[in-house]
């Protein structure tokens, strides 16, 4: 940190966070007319030639003004290596999806409040991409124009959420992406849950030995009539367990295992870290089903920081959990358990926004190993702020949305509907920004984002500016709202 820099007779309004120095470099984020710029001031102009923009001879020293593209991205994390991803390991960890690109100031500021989690600021899921034409390099870049906004050198992580196909890791991993997040759902048979046994069995000997590196026979003998101990829990694992186990998840350990060597081809060693997630299921993970998957993916060398269950209840987008909390308080007990003994490694609470209800449960079950997950929320406080600011826009997105819910919502587990939902105009302006507090209207608003930002009625422009010119307003509702998700999680108990 630094004093503001001395810019002679240029006017440039500095965010006075931003200002670092960087090996006789002082750089700084601006406020100018056509937008934020980049300030790079040096004594020495060669100091400078990795940055592109304007420059401006001041006495001894010369200053650069240049735009916030890609190359001055990579330039400024290149000079301030706090702002190039890294892994965090087991050090709870919180990951802020922003659709919008411009939330990151604000989850900084909570951060900075309810401090102690190693914070991903850039993540992104391959489906989100795709809904809101971006690429994963512009994620990062915006996240990490945010984190120098306000200063932070804490380190930052970059999640490259929800990779399903090898194919999916090229685009995160050549900006720099440090965290990995595997989702191999689509290999996942949620329809062993109801099978017979006979189908169990048929199931189980189709699996695909070669790539588990073992046989039925050696995966039988390593369950069958063992006592598995996991701290003060023992598990024995019967045959139809076994069978149901295999058969739901066995091909889904195997595809974990090909996008993780994968992965170790592609990057640089210790420059990068796995998360696991089946949380996107139908049905819950059990607890048999959670240790299955953990030694064998382990029996196949793979290494992972965390990993997502799908846990019992439901966890919805944007509203809080649903379901028995002494139930979810029990079966997550289980989970942590098996978390400690097999890794230990973090458990991950994906569509993890909002679930005020399980925070403190979750710190405690996992003594701090946890990670949360959680990207909408930060979309749907850019709504509460237009709510508040330009009601007649506000009223045209909910529209736009209630009319987009029913196709929208197919690709996400939301319970929502449209007629619990308050129709726009039957609320006076003063009653809008309360629809952020609406379970359904919350959902709908949630997951028609995709449609909105890429509407060709041009919201997604409209949205970027309204704000822009509240900025100090979205940062402050980011704020509020994520220290409300950080504080209790951060409570071990
Ligand atoms: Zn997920």
């Amino acid at each position: 940190m630094t004093h503001t820099p001395d810019l002679g007779d240029i006017n440039l309004p500095i965010y006075p966070r931003s200002v670092i120095d960087a090996g006789g470099v002082t750089l700084f984020l601006a406020q100018t007319a056509a937008g934020k710029r980049l300030g790079a001031l040096a004594g020495d102009p060669a100091a400078l030639a990795a940055f592109e923009g304007e420059l401006y001879s001041r006495g001894e020293k010369t200053l650069l003004v240049g735009p916030l593209t890609a190359e001055n991205a990579r330039a400024l994390r290149d000079a301030a290596p706090a702002l190039k991803p890294r892994p965090f390991g087991l050090q709870a960890t919180a990951g802020c999806g922003d659709r919008l690109g411009l939330a990151t100031p604000g989850h900084v500021r909570a951060a900075r409040v309810a401090p102690g989690f190693g914070m991903l600021y850039a993540q992104q899921s391959v489906r989100e991409l795709m809904r809101t034409n971006r690429t994963a390099a512009a994620v990062l870049d915006d996240a990490t124009w945010g984190a120098f906004q306000e200063g932070w050198l804490e380190g930052v992580g970059a999640d490259a959420d929800h990779l399903k196909t090898p194919e999916d890791i090229e685009q995160y991993a050549g900006p720099g992406f440090s965290f990995y997040t595997v989702d191999p759902g689509a290999h996942v048979d949620g329809a062993a849950d109801a099978d017979d046994e006979a189908t169990l069995r048929t199931k189980f000997a189709a699996l695909p030995w070669p790539e588990l590196a073992t046989t039925a026979r050696d995966l039988s003998a390593a369950y069958l009539g063992k006592r598995i101990e996991v701290e003060d829990r023992a598990f024995s694992v019967d045959e139809p367990t076994l069978l149901r186990a295999a058969a739901k998840y066995g091909r889904a350990v195997a595809h974990v295992a090909a996008m993780y060597r994968a992965l170790c081809a592609r990057l640089p060693e210790g420059a990068w870290e796995l998360e696991v997630s089946v949380d996107e299921t139908d049905t819950p993970t059990t607890h048999a089903e959670h240790l299955f998957i953990a030694r064998e993916l382990r029996r196949l060398g793979v290494k992972w920081v965390s990993l997502a269950p799908r846990y019992v209840g439901r966890f919805e987008k944007g509203v809080d959990y649903i379901g028995d909390l002494d139930h979810f308080a029990a079966d997550f007990a289980g989970h942590a358990a098996i978390a400690r003994a097999l890794g230990p490694y973090k458990l991950s609470l994906h569509s993890g926004s909002d679930k005020f209800s399980v925070y403190a449960i979750a710190a405690q079950a996992t003594r701090g190993l946890v990670h949360l997950k959680t990207a909408g929320t930060s979309y749907l406080e850019a709504l509460r702020v237009l709510a508040a600011t330009d009601a007649s826009f506000f009223r045209e997105i909910l529209q736009f949305a209630i009319d987009r819910y029913e196709t929208d919502k197919a690709s996400y587990h939301v319970s929502a509907t449209l007629d619990k939902a308050p129709r726009p105009e039957t609320l006076a302006d003063s009653d809008l920004p309360g629809l952020l507090e609406q379970f359904d209207a919350r959902e709908v608003l949630h997951v028609t984002f995709g449609s909105v930002l890429t509407s060709e009625r041009g919201y997604k422009a409209r949205l970027l500016a309204g704000l822009a010119a509240n900025e100090e307003r979205y940062y402050d509702a980011l704020e509020r709202h994520f220290i409300r998700h950080l504080q209790p999680l951060s409570q071990k108990g």
